[in-house]
């Protein structure tokens, strides 16, 4: 039971750790363009009312690599001596990639708003193309097969994924409605960026 409630523990720092790398990842790219950019632990914030298209673009990128950068280091770090402390750590920085690729094959798009569309436009990148969705569902199954790989998982211990997909999904979303009710009282929510036109905000 200890190691269970351990187990829970590492898994939810390493989740809250790398959505806030994320946003940390949007608040050093606005800061390099020059933009006031606060990072909290579920979203970043703009401090501006209004942001050129050229400069958000860059701030989106940030959180593309954050992320990207949460989910490798835990990757590196679970594969070269994996026990069950790395495996959590890995598991929680997957929830929101895994999620990412799931809200991409039922709705069409990784994220809300523009922000895959502003990245990929950054990478030089069809705005409107997927190739960050398709990154991101890619990396979550070379990340499961990693996982797969390096533990050689008995077929039962598959069963542990299930509450660990569902329960990081709930903990995600608590983190951002906590995250929103805390800190939207704070800075300004609404910032205005003049997204090029024939972009669809899905
Ligand atoms: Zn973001």
């Amino acid at each position: 039971m200890k190691r269970v409630i351990r187990y829970m523990f590492i898994f939810l720092g390493a989740l809250i750790a790398g959505v806030y790398l994320h946003e940390v990842g949007h608040a050093v790219a606005g800061w390099v363009e020059g933009v006031a950019v606060v990072p909290t632990p579920a979203k970043e914030y703009v401090l501006q009312s209004q942001l050129d298209w050229s400069k958000y673009v860059w701030v989106a990128l940030g959180g593309v690599i954050g992320t990207t950068v949460a989910v490798l280091a835990a990757g590196a770090h679970f594969s070269r001596k994996p026990c069950f402390d790395r495996e959590a750590i890995l598991a929680g920085s997957l929830v929101p990639v895994g999620l990412y690729a799931l809200r991409f094959l039922l709705v069409g798009r990784g994220h809300d708003d523009t922000e895959w569309q502003a990245a990929q436009t950054a990478l030089g990148l069809a705005a409107a193309g997927h190739a960050i969705d398709v990154f991101f569902l890619c990396l979550f199954i070379v990340g499961v097969i990693v996982w797969g790989v390096r533990l050689r998982p008995r077929w039962s211990s598959l069963l542990r994924l299930v509450p660990l997909a569902v329960g990081g999904t709930v903990l995600l979303v608590a983190l951002q409605l906590g995250n929103n009710a805390v800190f939207d009282r704070m800075f300004p929510v609404v910032t205005v960026v003049n997204v090029p036109a024939g972009l669809d905000p899905r």
